[in-house]
């Protein structure tokens, strides 16, 4: 799916890297009401919608609007480094979702201007 340059201007935009600690996160997941409200947002706005209808991400096939807790490795262990959580919760759901928050994989093909 392809987004202009404007829209990406203009829009607020979930940030896919946003990482958020493990067991501190008390975002709302929802899939099914998630879905709807990316669909509601792009539909309200006249945005391309370039996330997954189903949520489900091609690259990683992981579900974006669930939450997905990241064990450390061992390495991050020695340092300290606790568990961390990745996922769309319903709230940012209500802006335009551009990548996958799991892998980090962009939803964003930029149109010839
Ligand atoms: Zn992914």
């Amino acid at each position: 799916m392809a987004v202009t340059v404007k829209e990406l201007r203009e829009v607020l935009m979930y940030d896919p890297g946003n990482i958020k600690p493990g067991g501190t996160d008390m975002q709302k997941y929802n899939v099914n009401e998630s879905i709807q409200n990316q669909k509601e947002y792009c539909a309200t706005k006249g945005y391309s919608q370039v996330a997954p209808r189903d949520g489900i991400c091609g690259n990683c096939g992981l579900q974006i609007y669930s939450v997905v807790y990241h064990e450390p490795n061992n390495f991050q262990k020695s340092f300290g480094m606790q568990g961390w959580v990745t996922g769309v919760s319903t709230e940012e759901s209500k802006m335009l979702v551009i990548g996958c928050p799991h892998c980090r994989h962009s939803f964003i093909r930029l149109a010839p201007a």
